[in-house]
This record gives structure tokens, sequence and C-alpha cells, in this order.
């Protein structure tokens, strides 16, 4: 886990300590789970971006794209740790989809079969795989507690590979060369929380003071060569979302989306018991 990513942890423990009844208080695996997804949620957007602004050729559909680029974006972004507590943040990513699949949902938030994403069921796996995938050898034990079968299983560390050389690809074609001053950049900026959003300022003066947000923008803005000046904005939007707006230039990520991410983390423990030994 990065310095920064600790100062979240650290930030979001003290918040939930302070700010909510002790029933309340966070556990260490929730909090993981939230900057955990905070942070992939950002780098799926990022993946877009990338996409939209680089004007990357896209063979398949352009969400599954945009997940793989948020996994290895996450992936690599870690360094060379590779750690119980890397693979828990990683498994945290692929368990929201699951936690998404077993949800009940009102039909306006139930992700159709014609819809431009994947099943929830899928992103679950395609993300299982990407994590085995990356390491097969050390993570025997992904398959058996994410039930990603075998004849899945079996072809994932081709899938990582290729995932892993595409974004090679767009670096060398789109990289910055190292030395050579950068023209473009993400802007993070942070509206101020709306007044139903719970504990709002408070969340966001934590979440400002970790630095992570502005990690992920500075980045994008070092490693690739944007075309133009682009924004990356948290935000009330009134439901948990995300998205990249190619008109505007602007990368959203919605406060609520956090709070979601709380309220799905507190189903960890049932879905973890429910795993095989
Ligand atoms: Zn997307």
């Amino acid at each position: 886990m990065r310095p920064s990513a600790i100062n979240l942890l650290s930030a979001l423990v003290l918040l939930s300590a302070s700010a909510s009844p002790p029933q309340d208080v966070l556990h260490a695996d929730e909090v993981r789970f939230i900057v955990a997804n905070a942070e992939f949620t950002l780098l799926h957007e990022m993946g877009h971006l990338l996409i939209a602004e680089l004007e990357l050729p896209v063979l398949g559909r352009e969400e599954d794209a945009a997940d793989q680029l948020g996994f290895i974006s996450l992936y690599l972004s870690n360094g060379h740790q590779r750690n119980a507590g890397f693979y828990a943040k990683l498994l945290d990513v692929a368990d929201y989809w699951r936690l998404e699949w077993q949800r009940p949902k009102p039909d306006n938030e139930e992700v159709h079969a014609w819809d431009s994403h994947g099943l929830d069921a899928q992103r679950f796996y395609n993300l299982a795989c990407l994590i085995y995938g990356s390491d097969p050898d050390v993570l025997e034990w992904v398959p058996e507690i994410t039930g990603l079968p075998v004849e899945r299983a079996l072809y994932c560390d081709q899938e990582y590979a290729q995932v892993r050389r595409a974004l090679a690809w767009v670096e060398q074609h789109h990289g910055r060369a190292p030395g050579t001053p950068i023209q473009h950049r993400l802007q993070v900026l942070y509206d101020p929380p709306g007044p139903r959003l719970e504990n709002g300022p408070r969340l966001l003066e934590q979440i400002r003071s970790t630095g992570v947000v502005e990690a992920i923008a500075a980045r994008a803005s070092e490693t690739y060569q944007l075309p133009r000046d682009v924004v990356l904005r948290l935000t009330n939007c009134g439901a948990s979302d995300a998205w990249y707006d190619r008109t505007g230039g602007e990368l959203v990520l919605c406060y609520e989306s956090l709070a979601h991410f709380q309220t799905l983390a507190r189903q960890l423990p049932r879905l973890r018991q429910a795993m095989p030994d």
C-alpha cells in the first residue's frame, strides 16, 4: 500500500471514530475496501479519459477496456510490493462486483443484457481472472476463494499478459518522453459536499488531506502526453456514480460513491465467511 493510501486509511478510521457512534466505527478491512474501490473507480474513469483523449484504438467493449486499464494501473501503482495487503486490496476491487451482483436492486439500478457495461457477475470474474493471472504460481488460492472455474482460470495468465502488453503499447505510443516538459495536466477540483451527504465536510477534508486523488492525477499528467488540460472533479451527484465527460474534458467521481462503498464494505464479513477455508 502506498503512503497516500495509508494516510487515507488512517483518516477514514479517525473520521469514523470521531464522527459516528461506536457501533459505526469502521473496521480496517472496510476502510481498505473503500480506499481500494475509490482508487479503482478513478482509474477505470481514467481509462475512458485515455481512450478519448489519446484516441486509443479499442477492439471490443470500451467498458471492458476501461476495467482492464483501471486494474493494470492499480496493480502497477503499487510498485513491486506483492504482499498479503496488496492482494487483499485487489480482491476488494473484484469483491465490490460480487457484492453488487448479490445486492437486490431496484430496476433502475439493475444492469441489463443490452447495457454498455458487462453484468456485475462478469466484471467480478474478469477481475478475479486478472488477479489470478498476474501470478498463478503464487495465487493458486484465488480461483478457490473467488469460485473462478478452472475452464477460465487456465488462460488467465494470457489475459493478464495481454492487458499488460496493451498498457505498454499505450505508454510507448502516447507516453511523455522523460525530460520533456508537461504541456497539459489533470487539474483536481473538489466541490463542497451537499447537505444531504452524511459527515460531508469532514469526509471531504480528510480525503483532501491524503493526496490520493492528486497522486492519480499527477501520475497521469506525468506519464502521458495529453492533448489538452482536463479536470478531475469530486462532486455531489444525488446518486453513486462516476464518469468521464469527453465533451467537457471532465472526470467526475461522486461523493455518494464513497458512501456506497462504505455501505457495501459492511457486507464483507458475510461475503468472506461464505468462502471455503
Ligand atoms: Zn466506464
